[in-house]
């Protein structure tokens, strides 16, 4: 049996190795290293992918979740509601920015933010809300966006963990994940779904004016060369990176129908265990799988993940502290038992190896030693 990981790239690279290497050593040929043509050809191909009429590629997931914040003009005090069960990105760049994180609760089986929670949390200082795409599907995009407009608030998706789910309308149309507030920032994290091989990450908007100002935003608030009339950053995507999202573009639709198949070769395998709760699909959004975190009762969730480390098999607790819990994020407004769900999430959730790769020898040999420990 092959080794198991949490991410396997080495046997995705295989796969491919022919059409990534051909791309990276045409751009080291071309000696484009930034801004090369490549970029503007993954950003093209990324619009036509997501059906976005603007991919800005910046450097990473973390500078598109701030140059969003900054494009759209947020200022000191202004409050930006996000989730207490998320990666720190999130929260962090609201609080560098000077403006203030406002967190609510998620509901206990997608892991995605509450609307009716969210709705109860806006006040007159309230100027956006970005919503987390966890672990794979869409949050309420419908709701969210019915509370942004009666509310005047910028919605900013991240989307990190969910390129290429649809979210599903109630009419049956479908927009892709990142697409439907005024801005949508991703990772290309190499072990995020659509992963370079070093950083990278995008904004989308469909808004042109507010693509023209991210634009501007990640070239050091420059228009004109050396005139910056307002403050930006350095963020860029380079051109290796990009020529290697272009070739893996092209397989992300496949990669997401792989991962779907090892989740549901764990559904099954999990399917009406007291002590597990799988993950649960919307009826709004497909769902990417980024990971497959289940939701342990009953049972020792840190002595289940030292049993699978003992034999071989890789688990994380994504995520083990709550935003209101973390040391650099302690605030007066908030204290333990604020969230109750993403508190016993995270203290009960587990997340199994999941990527494009997982074979049914391997899948077979972790759910068996799963239940052999959960079942005992
Ligand atoms: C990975 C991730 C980010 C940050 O992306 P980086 O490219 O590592 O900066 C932001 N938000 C979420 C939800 C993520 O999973």
């Amino acid at each position: 049996m092959r080794k198991i990981q949490m991410v396997d790239l080495g046997s995705q690279y295989q796969k491919i190795q022919k059409e990534i290497d051909n791309a990276v050593i045409d751009v080291i040929h071309s000696t484009q290293f930034i801004n090369g043509p490549e970029v503007k050809n993954f950003q093209n191909a990324l619009e036509e992918y997501l059906g976005v009429r603007n991919v800005i590629p910046c450097a990473n997931g973390t500078d598109a979740l701030q140059v969003a914040m900054m494009g759209l003009g947020l200022k000191p005090g202004d409050e930006v509601i996000t989730t207490s069960f998320t990666f720190v990105a999130t929260v962090e760049v609201i609080a560098l920015l000077g403006l203030t994180p406002v967190l609510v609760d998620v509901f206990p089986d997608t892991f995605n933010i509450d609307p009716d929670a969210l709705k109860r949390a806006i006040t007159i200082k309230t100027k956006a809300i970005a919503p987390v795409h966890l672990f794979g599907q869409c949050s309420d995009m419908e709701a969210i966006m019915q509370i942004a407009n009666d509310h005047n608030l910028f919605v900013i998706e991240d989307t990190a963990q969910a390129i290429g789910s649809d979210f599903i309308f109630k009419d049956g149309s479908r927009k892709k994940a990142g697409t439907i507030g005024q801005v949508g920032a991703t990772s290309f994290f190499p072990s995020k779904n659509l992963g370079c091989y070093g950083d990278g990450g995008a904004i989308f908007t469909n808004d042109d004016k507010l693509a023209e100002t991210l634009r501007i935003v990640v070239n050091h608030g420059m228009q004109v060369r050396y005139y910056h009339d307002s403050i930006g950053v350095n963020s860029r995507l380079d051109s290796v990176q990009a020529a290697i999202l272009k070739v893996k573009l092209r397989y992300l639709d496949d990669y997401a129908t792989a991962r779907r198949k090892a989740a549901d070769f764990y559904d099954n395998a999990f399917a009406n265990n007291p002590h597990l709760i799988t993950p649960a699909r919307s009826n709004f959004s497909t769902h990417v799988f980024h990971q497959y975190t289940l939701v342990t009762k009953g049972i020792n969730r840190n002595k289940l993940q030292e049993f699978l480390m003992s034999k071989e098999i890789p688990a994380m607790i994504y995520y083990p502290v709550p935003m209101h819990m973390q040391k650099a994020y302690i605030d007066p407004r908030y204290k333990e038992g604020d969230f109750p769900v993403t508190e016993m999430l995270s203290n009960s959730v587990i997340s199994l190896p999941m990527h494009t790769e997982l074979d049914e020898e391997q899948l077979n040999y972790i759910t068996k030693n799963v239940l052999e420990f959960v079942n005992q």
